[in-house]
Order: structure tokens, then C-alpha cells, then sequence
């Protein structure tokens, strides 16, 4: 991806431009020429154009709904945070693995929330019950939020919000490089703002429609002077033909961009790929050229929520993963805390 997302088509409950920025979203659009449709629900986008299941797939992951988040129980969010927080739903990049495939089914079309200020509402109230616990809410758990968030600034809205709270703290990660925007948010600190980063051969073959690396890193190092506590995850780790000197390339590119000054407050969190039997079915539909490796023999099961589990990799391997991987972070960034394996 080079610019920023511009969806091809939008749709808007109309609800949502009682709201002042489904209004201000709705302007924008027309000025840009992008056709505006109308629904009853964000749930229920009927007619999206395309002849078969492919195209329609691909138009839904560019359509944009505008719409009113009715649900403000907040998922819970382990390992990396206490509660997801909805500001948007779905993603216009095409990552093979995703797991939004599944999760999102029918509708991968993207879904942004004007009713921010009663999602805060929400926020505060979870806060509030644990005070003086710290709570941690993770922006990234439905979409990749970054990636839409120069339409919306609903996150710059949010980064400040928790910037003023005492008990709460924001985290999210990206793929897209476009964060000038929330430069001069007034994060207080209490933001992480992560990136997903890879070796190569993964960000070639599996990532289509998001940032390239040297973006992301590049981008990394602006966040970093501007003050945020910055972390990476590595996600999905997948072994591949040289799949050692990829990650630790990548290591040295993270470690030749990002300013010294900004590496005592660094996380890592690293996530091996896995695969369930359904996301297998539907990653082979809508990427049937995909040169994912997906072979439950190869792996390794483990037991799941609802009776899916999941094919990770073998013991052994994820052990050399590990060693790996391990000692390149603490080669290049002995300050750096390490979140999790998972
Ligand atoms: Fe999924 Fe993230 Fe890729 Fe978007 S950027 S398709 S949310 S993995």
C-alpha cells in the first residue's frame, strides 16, 4: 500500500450523522466522489456489488460503514491487555493468515464507529471498577485501527482521552506507516504504540495491501521521538527457507532506524503462526494462490476454546524459534522487555 486508504464505496446508518463526525465523515467523501449508499445496520450490508464470493470479498475489504457501536461491553483482551476497546471493525489489508477472516465471516468490510465519546463513557466505567489496578485496552483487536484512523482521528481522540486518565492505559498495533497525524497527540505516555513487523519473505508473500517494512521501521522511529513507549510484535513467526538470517535482518533494520534515546522503554511480543481447521477452509477460498504452508501433519495441536484448536508448530521448532529469536532481541535491544511468546 502507498497512500493512505481511501475506501471505493461507503454506506452510512443514518444515524450516525447525528453524530458530528458521521457528518464530517460524509462531506469528506462526497468531496471526494466516493458513492455513498445508505443502511439500516452496520451489521447487515446487503447488496455489495461483485459477481462472485472473490470479487465481492475483495470490494467488501475496500467498503467502508459508517455506523453507531450499540455493544459497549467490552471483550476481554489476554495476553496483551485487560479489555478490547471497538473503534472499528474489519481491514483493508489482505494478510493470507488473518484471522479477521474467520472472525469476521460475511462481512469483511470495514465498520468505523462514530459514537466515540460513549465508547470513552464505557472506557472510563471498566477503569473505574478497577481502580487503582491499571487497565489496559487494546484498540487492535478487530481491525488494524491505524490504517483508517487519518479518516477518522477517532484513535488520536482516544490516545488523548487516555492520556488524561490516571488508571488507564491505550495499546494497538499496525501495519501502515500513515501516523503523522498522531504525532502531536498528547499521549502522556500512556499509549504503546506498536508494530507488527516480519522478515521479508513473510511481509512478500503473505502481507499484500499494507506497509512495506522499511515504512513501518521508518515510521517507528517518528512514534519513538515523539515520545510514545513503542513495541514490536513479531507475528507470525513462520519458518521458511532461511527463515533465521530473515528475522535477525530484521532485527538489524529495527536497530539501524530507531534512535537510541528511545530504546529503554521497548516491548516485544512474539507469535509463532498457527492455523485452526476452519481459517484453513477459508484462507484456501479466499487466497487460493497462497503459498501458506497449512499442513496439519506438520504441526503440532493444540487444545482450543469451543472445541477449535489450533495446528502450531512442533516442539522442537518452536524451541529454536525461540533461541533465535530470544537472543537477536537481546543482541540488539538488551533494554527490551519481552511481553510474551506465545
Ligand atoms: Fe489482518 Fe492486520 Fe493484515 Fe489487517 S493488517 S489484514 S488486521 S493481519
Amino acid at each position: 500500500m502507498k497512500g493512505p486508504f481511501i475506501p471505493q464505496l461507503v454506506y452510512f446508518e443514518p444515524t450516525a450523522l447525528d453524530y458530528p463526525l458521521g457528518v464530517e465523515l460524509k462531506n469528506k467523501f462526497e468531496d471526494l466522489g466516493i458513492e455513498i449508499r445508505y443502511t439500516t445496520s452496520h451489521n447487515q450490508v446487503r447488496n455489495l456489488p461483485g459477481d462472485n464470493d472473490f470479487q465481492k470479498y475483495r470490494i467488501a475489504k475496500s467498503t467502508l460503514v459508517v455506523g453507531i457501536r450499540k455493544t459497549l461491553k467490552f471483550d476481554t483482551s489476554k495476553p496483551s491487555a485487560e479489555y478490547a476497546i471497538p473503534f472499528a471493525t474489519g481491514c483493508m489489508g489482505h494478510c493470507h493468515y488473518c484471522y479477521l477472516q474467520t472472525t469476521m465471516g460475511s462481512k469483511p468490510y470495514i465498520r468505523t464507529y462514530v459514537n466515540v465519546e460513549d465508547i470513552l463513557d464505557a472506557a472510563d466505567q471498566y477503569m473505574a471498577e478497577r481502580a487503582p489496578e491499571i487497565t489496559r485496552f487494546e484498540a487492535s483487536c478487530t481491525s488494524d485501527i491505524v490504517g483508517i484512523d487519518h479518516l477518522t482521528h477517532t484513535l488520536k481522540r482516544a490516545i488523548e482521552h487516555f492520556g488524561q486518565s490516571e488508571y488507564g492505559r491505550l495499546r494497538f498495533v499496525t501495519k501502515f506507516h500513515h501516523v503523522d497525524h498522531l504525532l502531536d497527540a498528547k499521549h502522556n505516555g500512556k499509549t504503546r504504540f506498536r508494530f507488527s513487523v516480519n522478515a521479508d519473505y513473510v511481509i512478500k508473500h503473505f502481507e499484500p495491501g499494507t506497509s512495506p517494512l522499511a515504512k513501518r521501521i521508518e515510521a517507528a522511529g517518528k512514534v519513538a521521538r515523539a515520545g510514545y513507549p513503542l513495541g514490536f510484535i513479531v507475528a507470525p513467526i513462520y519458518l521458511h527457507t532461511g527463515w533465521q538470517e530473515g528475522y535477525y535482518h530484521m532485527f538489524e533494520r529495527l536497530d539501524a532506524e530507531l534512535p537510541q534515546d528511545a530504546r529503554d522503554d521497548i516491548t516485544f511480543e512474539f507469535i509463532q503462526h498457527r492455523f485452526t481447521k476452519p481459517a484453513k477452509r477459508v484462507i484456501e477460498k479466499n487466497y487460493p494462490m497462497t503459498k501458506l504452508e497449512l499442513d496439519e501433519t506438520a504441526r503440532r495441536y493444540k487444545w482450543g476454546k469451543y472445541g477449535i484448536g489450533k495446528y502450531i508448530y512442533q516442539k522442537d521448532e518452536e524451541e529454536e524459534i525461540k533461541e533465535h529469536l530470544y537472543r537477536y532481541m537481546e543482541k540488539f535491544f538488551p533494554k527490551a522487555k519481552l511481553e510474551y511468546f506465545t
